[in-house]
């Protein structure tokens, strides 16, 4: 069996649960095996009938007796069951699975793994993990029995039963990682981990597994990220680019505002960087507001006094359009000749420019550039490998300055982007106001609104509401929840007030018409999913309210309330949970006290529960399946490990094997 075989050309079960299965991330067999357990139920302790006790939770296997449906007055249903074995019966309880019936039949071998309690009298088994023993086999019972994440329609068990088939064929996954490291690391060989990790026969067997393939996990990217800055280094600029200090001086001087020390670090990194004959491949990591546009300014107008174009990318209309007025207020008295390009404008544009500041038209529309030096793309994540391959294919190696106003942990930096240099904007512009966060109890929602209501009236203060975070990306459940209390706000709390309406799915107009009437002061509240644009300019609004809180990360959170305090009036975010745990409560609470996203994150991390992950994808901060990036140990190790081997992956064609397609994929062809 090849376990790269897509599941959907496996068998007809497969086909059919293709998309669930997808939504999995199960797509070739050998997924299955890499569909890690989150715990283990332990079902380990077996008995005879007449060894139980009330209280424990046991594995019992006999001789299925009898089984039967039985309807209560309260149209529920029970199964009855009775199990025997050489010491004794046993009664057994299930609630409405009437579907039983058919599976376990009198006469089966069972084995019954659940807790035991005093039934009128006497023990019974309630609601037990059941299975039919041929050949002596448990899976479900009577061992440590992994849970796995599931999706509707594809459960635990089910999942269970097709990984322990196919672990069968583990033998065929060989081992690539070179004994040294194994043994340096004292690690479980592979085909031993991916089997322990579903079917340990201890938890300490179960965590070695998972060591190893989280070693596995954190060692791939760190030899990913070491293979791609060589091949960036690689690459040679015929002329580096030279630097007129005192013009540099003149623009910075000319500026409204002086420079945080933050900028002026990363204003000399990148000047060190352009005048190198290797492109600069930096990362400009900065929170909203921290003022990275300017610093892209001077790094474009350096290019413009090397007589090179800059290209200028956004991942929105609006964001491109704001972007676009920026820089020309900026750069135009000093000579530039700037250009917008969106979705929206004529294909084949021959105009002569200094800068193009646009969105994927940028990419998509022929734009002719003829001596591009110079790409900067705003919000990096939201654009995929291709297409910051593709723009900077426009020109020949052009240096690449990547900005993000996501906080990424130090640690992710490390590991998911070893090959780019780090800017960070560590501080805010002076005179900045923080925004003013408070926890609300749920009894002081009404004041809360009351509040809202009168800041609206008499400081003319423009509001968002932020809806409950459902899914990862946005579906029409999320969107349903965000009409509804788009209504109830309207019609019941503030009907004399102007409310407005966003969600992910509406037409790109319908939203570009939604956000210019909220600009435009037409729109008081305007009620959102958590998942629309982040980095738009509304100077009016400063007041961020956000549902259920307890559901996004911290660093979310900051963000969401960044899209307040644009201008000098005092901003506020108003948190609501329904939560009552010390735990969330405390952690939502820090929002109170930090005001710094890298910081955020980095707590994020630290007590990240399965909860707390939310919404990270969506900002580009990959997911772990086994390994954490608050496992600091390890990825210093892997680290280590990774640089070792680097220099002689030519003896380890396995490990190059596994390496080179993603880097090939990650690096764009010139
Ligand atoms: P972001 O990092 O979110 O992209 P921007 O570049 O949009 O932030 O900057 C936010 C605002 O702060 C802009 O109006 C910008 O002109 C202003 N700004 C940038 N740097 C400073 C500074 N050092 N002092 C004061 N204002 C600044
Ligand atoms: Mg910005």
């Amino acid at each position: 069996m090849d376990l790269q075989l897509p599941v959907q050309k496996f068998s007809r079960s497969y086909k059919m649960y293709f998309r669930k299965l997808e939504r999995l991330g199960i797509h070739k067999l050998e997924d299955f095996l890499f569909h890690i357990p989150f715990r283990y139920d332990d079902y380990s302790l077996t008995s005879n009938v007449s060894a139980l006790q009330e209280g424990e939770t046991v594995t019992v296997m006999g001789n299925l007796e009898s089984i039967k449906n039985v309807y209560t007055y309260h149209r529920k249903n029970l199964q009855q069951a009775v199990i025997a074995d050489n010491t004794g019966k046993l009664n057994v309880l299930w609630f409405n699975q009437p579907f039983l019936t058919r599976i376990l039949k009198p006469g089966d071998h069972v084995s019954l793994s659940g807790k035991i309690v005093t039934d009128k009298g006497k023990l019974a088994m309630i609601s037990p993990e059941y299975e039919v023993i041929f050949g002596g086999k448990n899976i479900h019972t009577g061992r440590l029995v992994p849970v796995y994440p599931e999706t509707h329609g594809i459960s635990s068990k089910w999942l269970r039963r097709q990984i322990y088939k196919l672990l069968d064929q583990a033998y065929q996954i060989k081992e690539y990682l070179p004994p040294q490291v194994i043994d340096d690391n004292n690690l479980m060989d592979l085909s031993d981990a991916l089997r322990f990790v579903h079917f340990p026969n201890s938890l300490k067997e179960a965590d070695r597994a998972k060591q190893r393939l989280a070693f596995d996990e954190l060692f791939d990217m760190q030899l990913q990220s070491l293979v791609r800055k060589k091949l960036w280094q690689q690459k040679i600029i015929k002329k580096p680019m030279e630097i007129e200090r005192g013009k540099i001086e003149g623009f910075i001087k000319s500026l409204p505002f002086e420079l945080t020390n933050s900028q002026v670090s990363a204003v000399g990194e990148i000047i060190k960087d352009l005048s190198l004959e290797k492109p600069m491949n930096r990362l400009l990591e900065g929170d909203v507001g921290s003022g990275k546009t300017v610093v892209a300014c001077i790094a474009m107008y350096i290019a413009f006094m090397n007589n090179l174009q800059s290209a200028f990318l956004a991942p929105t209309e609006i964001l491109a359009k704001q972007h676009f007025k920026t820089i020309k207020d900026f750069l135009s008295p000093f000579g530039l000749q700037i250009k917008l390009f969106t979705g929206s404008s004529k294909k084949n544009q021959t105009a002569k420019f200094d800068i193009a500041v646009g969105t994927h038209a940028l990419i998509y529309n022929r734009i002719e550039f003829e001596h591009l030096g110079l790409v900067v793309i705003d919000e990096q994540q939201r654009f995929g490998v291709e297409q910051r391959a593709s723009i900077r294919g426009k020109g020949n190696n052009p240096h690449l300055l990547t900005m993000t106003a996501t906080p990424i942990p130090r640690t992710v930096a490390l590991t998911m982007y070893g090959d780019l240099d780090l800017s960070l904007l560590s501080d805010m512009p002076k005179g900045r106001k923080i925004v003013k966060t408070w926890l609300v109890p749920p009894i002081k929602r009404n004041g809360a609104y009351a509040w809202i209501e009168k800041k609206i009236k008499t400081e003319f203060d423009q509001v968002f509401i932020v809806c409950p975070f459902i899914e990862e990306s946005e579906s029409m459940v999320t969107v349903k929840a965000a009409k509804m209390e788009y209504e109830r706000l309207k019609n019941e709390i503030f009907p004399d007030l102007k409310l407005g309406l966003l969600h992910g799915k509406l037409k790109a107009d319908e939203k570009d018409r939604v956000l210019t009437e909220f600009k435009d002061r037409k729109i008081d509240i305007l009620v959102s999913t958590p998942v629309v644009e982040v980095g738009i300019d509304i100077p009016g609004a400063s007041i961020m309210l956000i549902e259920e809180a307890e559901r996004f990360g911290l660093a979310q959170l900051h963000q969401l309330r960044g899209r307040v305090g644009r201008s000098d009036k005092q901003a506020y975010c108003l948190l609501f949970t329904q939560s009552k745990t010390k735990e969330t409560l405390d952690r939502l609470k820090l929002l109170e006290t930090v005001y710094s996203g890298a910081q955020l994150a980095e707590f994020d991390l630290k007590l990240r529960g399965p909860g707390q992950i939310h919404g990270t994808a969506q900002h580009g901060i990959p997911r772990l399946k086994i390994a954490s990036f608050a496992d600091f140990d390890l990825i210093e190790k892997t680290g280590i490990e990774a640089r070792k081997i680097f220099h002689q992956l030519k003896q380890y064609p396995m490990l190059s094997a596994r390496i080179k397609p993603l880097s090939e994929q990650l690096v764009s062809p010139d």
